[in-house]
């Protein structure tokens, strides 16, 4: 028998988990791990959830003696704790046969003959990883329904249920808030078709400010904000370090409303910009608008209005989500480098950081400007998740870049693309850069990339045996 040496780590037990249970990987519906992290050097947790709302917590611990379980394999001790209803998982239902499913992948990965390595506790790593569990916002997703039919909206049940305004609803919502603050979370993005819709926000986001929750993006699409009996009482809810993200797709009714394909939505966002404007709010707003054939000839008109009112403004991508309906993506995504040709021209010109080094360079009039570019895989927008944690079941399939083993600008590249995206547009764009194409600006961001890598590596953890 050979032996197998692994660290236990977080990456070993998701390579482990059934590939269709991996982040991304999965059915719409089906539970999948959501979020995964580390929680001590003999314990793993992976957050199983099925994107409606149901979560089960399944904590694998290197063998603990008296620990409860449900599953035990060679070396693991595995526990779950369901995060809604009476905490008892039934016989028979989804998240009994994919904690099943899971045990059995954990027993088929860990033999008689596999070696853990831990890893040794690096005091700093673990200040520095409760500090960006803290200050990174999780979210709380309030899926209440969305009146808008946004033809770029891949979500696989646009439009959605009612959140009801019940008990039972509104203590499971309050539960996430305090699962979330018990991992030492200070900040949310409370997202979800749209959460203004659910009749008890404010009362969830005043238990969310007592429970110490100190910044708090609220995602919507804003028509109901124009309403001051709905808008009042949510701000006053809101902790003083917020910020509300509303859809602007148009700088014209007739583009905003071909994009959300609701006559009047241009007209009612704007009210609830203007009551925002009145309620001395400007400053909490961030414009968000959905690049599409629709309105890429608009952008250049909505950055400057978003400018006039003293608002941030957050262009990006459309994308393609995992289980979602890839006819809505083909239909409004547009080639990049039609996407850059509009963005170069605009006066000054527009930087979006989801269009990669070699199709933004390719302009020669922002070839010399300051860059950054997104380290992630192009961003799912409202479920854009930070680079510590798996991919959430939103996000859609990506494919490496095939030059990145060549491109001077890998190194800040998410060298990365949707497969919705290739299979629509191919690869010809994507064409490996040669120092040489490179302007200082991106060269020096390169070289303090590098040196901060360099330092990020220094130090790195012995382990250990068990
Ligand atoms: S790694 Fe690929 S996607 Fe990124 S800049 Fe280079 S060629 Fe473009």
């Amino acid at each position: 028998m050979t032996e197998q040496a692994r660290v236990f780590d977080t990456t070993a037990i998701l390579n482990a988990c059934p590939a269709d249970m991996r982040p991304g990987g999965h059915a719409a519906g089906a539970f999948a791990v959501q979020d995964a992290w580390q929680r001590g050097p003999t314990e793993i947790v992976l957050e199983l959830g099925n994107g409606t709302g149901d979560y089960v917590s399944v904590h694998v611990h290197l063998r603990e003696a008296g620990a409860q379980r449900f599953r035990r394999t060679a070396h693991l001790d595995i526990c779950h704790h369901p995060r809604r209803g009476d905490g008892r998982v039934d016989r028979g239902s989804a998240e009994a046969r994919a904690l099943e499913q899971l045990g059995d992948a954990l027993e088929r990965a860990d033999g008689p003959e596999q070696r853990w390595l831990v890893p040794e506790p690096q005091p700093q790593q673990a200040r520095k990883s409760r500090k960006q569990t803290q200050h990174a916002p999780q979210y709380l997703t309030v899926d209440a329904a969305c009146r808008l039919h946004c033809v770029f909206c891949t979500l696989a049940t646009a439009g959605g249920p009612d959140l009801r305004a019940d008990d039972a609803t509104f203590t499971a919502l309050q539960a996430e808030v305090d699962r979330l603050v018990g991992r030492g979370v200070q900040s949310l993005y409370v997202d979800g078709r749209d959460p203004v819709a659910y009749p008890r926000l404010a009362a969830l986001l005043d238990h969310a400010r007592a429970r110490g929750i100190a910044d708090v993006h609220l995602l919507t699409p804003g028509t109901r904000l124009a309403d001051p009996e709905v808008l009042d009482p949510i701000l006053r809810a809101l902790p003083p370090r917020h910020w509300l993200h509303l859809p602007l797709y148009g700088a014209t009714a007739a583009v905003h409303d071909a994009v959300t394909g609701v006559p009047g939505s241009h007209a009612a966002v704007l009210r609830a910009l203007e009551l925002l404007r009145e309620r001395r709010a400007a400053a909490h707003v961030v414009l968000v608008s959905v690049v599409t054939r629709q309105n890429l000839h608009e952008l250049a008109q909505i950055r400057d209005e978003a400018a006039r009112a003293g608002m941030t403004w957050r262009p990006h991508l459309v994308y393609p989500m995992a289980g979602g309906r890839r006819q809505q993506y083909r239909d409004v995504a547009v080639r990049l480098t039609d996407v850059q040709a509009t963005l170069a021209t605009a006066s000054p010109p527009i930087h979006l950081p989801e269009v990669p080094p070699c199709v933004a360079l390719s302009s020669p009039r922002v070839a010399r400007r300051a860059m950054t570019w997104n380290k992630l895989p192009t961003l799912p927008g409202a479920t854009a998740r930070d680079g510590a944690t798996p991919a959430s079941s939103a996000n859609a399939a990506v494919l490496p870049c095939p030059a990145r083993g060549t491109c001077a600008a890998a190194v800040v590249c998410p060298a990365a693309v949707y497969a919705d995206y290739i299979d629509l547009f191919g690869w010809a764009e994507f064409q490996a850069l040669r120092p040489s194409d490179l302007g200082v600006a991106t060269r020096v961001a390169i070289a303090a990339h590098r040196i901060a890598q360099a330092f990020a590596s220094t130090g790195a953890g012995e382990t250990h045996t068990r």
